[in-house]
């Protein structure tokens, strides 16, 4: 007899794993909001450089975008001058708008992600050409458990809190996000943090 699993054996337990995951994303948000909730997360703020925390997310997400078939594409200024940032929570807040706008793109399509620098701030910009955003939707994208179509959740993953924990947690490093997304041409979501001299100014 063969050790190789049957093809059913082998596809029943590709679905558990699948499950697995899906949990535990599920289980890590929840911690993550009882923690923000209860003032209990830590955040390490110290100078950071966008770019590399762009570069290190990309990186990151590039396996699950590459499942989908939508390819990433980075325009970095040369220069960054640094935020004060936690490397680790914002890695997690560009890793839901990764992942979201691959998520949600086209199959065969491109998610740009640039990184600007203003006068007093440093701005990434994720654009995706997806369906967009429905404006009956925009007003509770940042709330709790909210998805305008959980279906593709149960195809692609997704808890609806994503962006919830991001809000949250961007605005706990003194920064903002927001997005703007017009039905049938794309969503583009950004983050601001302040200069790191703005700050200590
Ligand atoms: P999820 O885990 O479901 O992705 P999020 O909080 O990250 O949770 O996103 C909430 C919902 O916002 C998504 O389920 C989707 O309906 C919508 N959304 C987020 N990003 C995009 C995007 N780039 N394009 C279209 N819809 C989006």
């Amino acid at each position: 007899m063969s050790n190789e699993l049957s093809e059913t054996a082998n596809h029943l337990v590709n679905i558990a794993h699948q499950n697995s995951e899906r949990l535990l994303v599920l289980i890590n948000d929840i911690l993550d909001i009882d923690k923000i909730v209860s003032g209990q997360m830590r955040f390490n703020m110290v100078r950071e450089n966008l770019n590399d925390l762009v570069k290190q997310a990309a990186e990151a997400n590039k396996a699950y975008a590459d499942r989908l078939n939508v390819s990433f594409s980075l325009s970095l200024p040369e220069q960054n001058p640094p935020v004060m940032a936690d490397a680790s929570r914002m890695v997690q807040v560009l890793t839901n708008l990764l992942s979201n706008a691959a998520k949600f793109s086209p199959e065969g399509g491109t998610v740009v992600i640039s990184v600007l620098n203003d006068a007093d701030k440093v701005r990434v910009l994720v654009r995706d050409s997806g369906a967009g955003i429905s404006d009956e939707f925009k007003p509770r994208i940042f709330s709790k458990f909210s998805q305008a179509d959980s279906s593709i959740t149960r195809q692609k993953g997704g808890t609806g809190l994503g962006l919830y924990i991001s809000k949250q947690l961007i605005e706990h490093m003194r920064g903002t996000i927001d997005f703007e997304s017009k039905p049938g041409q794309g969503t583009t979501f950004w983050i601001e943090l302040p200069r790191a001299t703005a700050l200590a100014a």
